[in-house]
């Protein structure tokens, strides 16, 4: 179950809430702590980029490089379910006519020389495929402007453990941020 990783945070946790650059920079200030998601969206008239990361342990239970055949399965099953399920997990207006199409699916292996635990400064030495994020970037067509709607979510009903999503989101009309916590919450675009 890897418990020990959950209480690994990196620094910069408060920079990411300041949102605008941090959309576009995107990777350098997240932290990884599992069973938090986060989900940046991108709003530009009737289109929407999507991006999903997180731990690949909230989504298929593991972080090393799948070694097995059954570890393999599981990987590609969970992927596969993202894949499927992204419309349930981020819920745009019905009446938007929206619809999903992935750009990329990919497991990253966490780049960071260091952790810093979360009790304190302590530095630990990465291991090579300790962590890995999965990281998933969807295009959003809809038949209606985006603008102004309500977005929801519901990451927690696909991958139950992970009960925490930091949300970003940039439109036209405002800049904003949500957390959402086992799928309440909600932010307009
Ligand atoms: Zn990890």
């Amino acid at each position: 179950m890897e418990q020990r990783h959950r209480w690994y945070i990196r620094g910069g946790m408060a920079a990411v809430l300041v949102v605008g650059a941090s959309i576009a920079s995107g990777a350098s200030q997240r932290a990884h702590v599992h069973g938090v998601g986060h989900i940046n969206i991108v709003v530009e008239g009737k289109q929407a980029t999507v991006e999903f990361l997180a731990p690949a342990e909230g989504l298929y239970g593991f972080e090393h490089q799948a070694r097995t055949k059954a570890e393999q399965e599981k990987r590609d099953a969970a992927l596969a379910r993202l894949q499927e399920k992204i419309s349930t997990m981020v819920v745009f207006e019905a009446d938007r006519g929206c619809q999903f199409t992935t750009k990329k699916i990919a497991v990253e292996e966490d780049m960071e020389d260091e952790h810093e635990h979360g009790k304190g400064t302590e530095k630990t030495q990465k291991k090579s495929g300790e962590h890995s994020e999965v990281h998933a970037e969807f295009t959003v067509t809809c038949e209606k402007p985006l603008a102004g709607s309500q977005v929801r979510f519901g990451v927690a009903k696909i991958f139950p453990t992970i009960k925490t999503v930091h949300v970003q989101a940039l439109s036209d009309a405002r800049q904003t941020g949500v957390e959402v916590q086992g799928n309440k919450g909600s932010l307009r675009l």
